[in-house]
């Protein structure tokens, strides 16, 4: 367990004062209350016609101006900072012992170093508040021993009850430890990961990125089934060494309860969150995960309750999804205002025939002018409509449009040619609504369009959903004709025996895939998708060409259909109709 927990590097463990400002109020009010005493300690002296300990009323002025300083600079006390001043109060207090020599006040200075074991544990790492009392008390007693007026017995008295406090300080650090770490992996429990999140949510800005994450790994009942509870326990530790092995250091993970984990990541927006856990996904496969980005100033519990609606959601449409919490910007509501308000439009990008070059039908990708952000990319709205809802409003206008529109564009062709399809793109949740492919059939019915020129794409880890109301609208679409498309192949975990299972007609290899080609790199996911399909029986449209070097590498294996910045970007309507679809000159679009 030690190991796993060393391995893991977990980032930060809290202490009980886990703001920094509190802790540095407490610094300072420690700093103050060690130099006043000395200060007083050493006047007195002088008003008692003594000479005046100069050492002390140095010592004392020092901390007096330092416990100041970190009063007026509190917010900013984070961590090393804290380390600096407990050690320069324990140095004072072993430099006081120095000066006093044998002197009664002697063993009150004896004293600081638990005195310190004792802040050090309130304001940094549990765990490394150990480190105070180990150095300080055999300090203080090494301090005590040498100086020429000791005497062994107040020494040994003093060894003993600054021994017995040590200890009892390192009990109450330990179990204080214990009590936030998960025995199995070492990483924090619940209660760990609580003092983290609210100690960075205190710590920092509200307008500061900050990312919380909450997985589950898939079917973790089935492992402990399978392999029983040691097989079970071995697979969770491999899980969380795996997983924290791809986080950042800033990273904090923590297990909450049984299979179900929660990473708080600071200076990460949502998008960064998810891109982490798509590399993440890469090489630890099996978790569903919800992800919220932490909004304004909300509580602590609403944005931990807003990851958990999250991730509710994401193993609600299946395995494997990492879906982003809505926050409140793509909420139902706000969805409706941007359709009321003609925020929201279409581009189309020509699908292209590789060995005419001439455009099949065009791709529908949806646009959000935001009134305050701009334009959206669907890449980031999408998700958050899917984890919002909005995307049945969103998707069902979208189908409307596109469908128009293509139906617009049969009219307006000028010369004969093949008809010319369009590509609606549907995620899951429209999928599994109740009433879709009636939705998509109606549309087509009330333009006279006809179904056969309209595609469905899902990705590829959507497909996967295994509801019954999915494999009802596929099944209702493609008896009517709607041919159905697997998105971005390549991206999810497919197996060969489920490809031939699902209705499917059309694999579009991903653009990553694409992307790697040129004149001296291949791309054998591409190639083997290109082969599969053809034995299959299925189309395949390559995704993302840029090149003419790509262009020829997919000709060359078969490849029949291509998307990408060669042939054209996504463009209005209008301008599909009238620069691609009616351009008559040019081989290529
Ligand atoms: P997608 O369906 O895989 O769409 C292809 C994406 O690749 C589009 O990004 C397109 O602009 C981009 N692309 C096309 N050719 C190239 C190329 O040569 N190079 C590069 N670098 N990129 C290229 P876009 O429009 O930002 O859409 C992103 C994703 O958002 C889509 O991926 C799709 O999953 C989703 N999306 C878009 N519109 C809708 C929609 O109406 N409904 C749903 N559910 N999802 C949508
Ligand atoms: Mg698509
Ligand atoms: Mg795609």
């Amino acid at each position: 367990m030690a190991h796993s927990a060393q391995r893991l590097g977990v980032a930060y463990r809290p202490s009980l004062f886990n703001s920094a400002s509190s802790a540095g109020v407490l610094l300072s009010v420690a700093q103050v209350g060690l130099g006043l005493p000395l200060v007083l300690y050493a006047g007195y002296g002088a008003l008692q016609g003594d000479e005046p300990n100069g050492v002390l009323l140095l010592a004392g002025t020092a901390l007096l101006v330092s416990g100041a300083v970190s009063a007026f600079f509190r917010r900013r006390m984070r961590l090393p900072l804290r380390h600096l001043l407990l050690c320069w109060m324990g140095a004072v207090g072993v430099l006081c012992q120095a000066a006093t020599g044998s002197q009664a006040v002697t063993f009150t200075f004896a004293w600081t170093p638990g005195l310190l074991a004792l802040i050090a544990f309130a304001v940094v790492p549990a765990a490394q508040s150990v480190f105070y009392p180990l150095v300080f008390i055999p300090l203080a007693l090494i301090t005590l021993a040498v100086h020429p007026a000791s005497n062994p017995a107040d020494v040994a008295m003093s060894a003993l009850l600054m021994l017995a406090t040590g200890l009892g300080l390192t009990w109450f650090a330990r179990s204080a430890v214990l009590a936030e770490t998960d025995e199995l992996t070492g990483i924090h429990n619940f209660a760990g990961f609580e003092q983290v999140l609210s100690a960075a949510m205190r710590d920092t800005a509200p307008t500061e990125p900050m990312s919380l994450v909450r997985l589950d790994i898939n079917e973790f009942a089935l492992i402990n089934r399978r392999d029983g509870l040691a097989g079970g326990d071995a697979a969770m530790v491999a899980f969380v060494a795996g997983v924290c092995a791809a986080l950042p250091g800033s990273a904090t993970m923590a297990r909450m309860e049984g299979d179900a984990f929660a990473i708080l990541l600071p200076g990460h927006t949502a998008a960064q969150a998810r891109r982490l856990l798509e590399r993440v996904q890469a090489s630890v496969v099996g978790f569903s995960a919800g992800i919220a980005a932490r909004e304004g100033a909300e509580s602590q519990s609403e944005f931990f309750g807003r990851a958990g609606k999250a991730l509710f959601e994401a193993q609600r449409v299946g395995r494997g999804k990492v879906i982003t919490h809505g926050g409140y910007y793509a909420s139902p509501a706000a969805v409706r205002d941007g359709l009321r308000n003609g925020e929201f439009f279409l581009h189309f990008q020509p699908v292209v025939d590789l060995a005419t070059g001439i455009a099949v039908g065009a791709e529908a990708l949806v646009r959000w002018q935001h009134p305050t952000r701009g334009l959206v990319s669907p890449a980031e709205f999408i998700p958050l409509c899917e984890s919002s809802g909005s995307i049945q409003v969103l998707g069902r206008w979208v189908v409307h449009e596109s469908i128009a529109a293509a139906a617009e564009w049969r009219r307006r062709r000028r010369w004969d040619r093949e008809p010319v399809s369009v590509s609606i793109n549907a995620s899951a949740r429209e999928l599994a609504s109740v009433g879709y492919s009636d939705y998509v059939l109606g549309e087509c019915a009330a333009v006279g369009f006809p179904p056969a020129l309209v595609r469905i794409e899902v990705t590829e880890t959507d497909f996967g959903t295994d509801s019954g109301d999915v494999r009802d609208n596929i099944r209702k679409l493609r008896a009517a004709g709607v041919r159905m498309s697997m998105d971005d192949f390549g991206t999810g975990h497919s197996s060969l025996s489920r490809l031939t299972e699902i209705d499917l007609d059309v694999i579009k290899i991903d653009r990553s895939f694409v992307s790697t080609i040129d004149a001296e790199h291949d791309s054998p996911v591409a190639d083997l998708t290109i082969k599969m399909a053809m034995s299959l029986g299925l189309d395949v449209i390559a995704e993302g060409v840029e090149t003419e070097t790509q262009a020829q590498w997919l000709r060359d294996r078969g490849c029949q259909y291509a998307q990408g910045y060669l042939y054209s970007r996504p463009v209005p309507s209008d301008d599909f109709v009238e620069g691609v679809l009616n351009l008559r000159t040019s081989n290529r679009p």
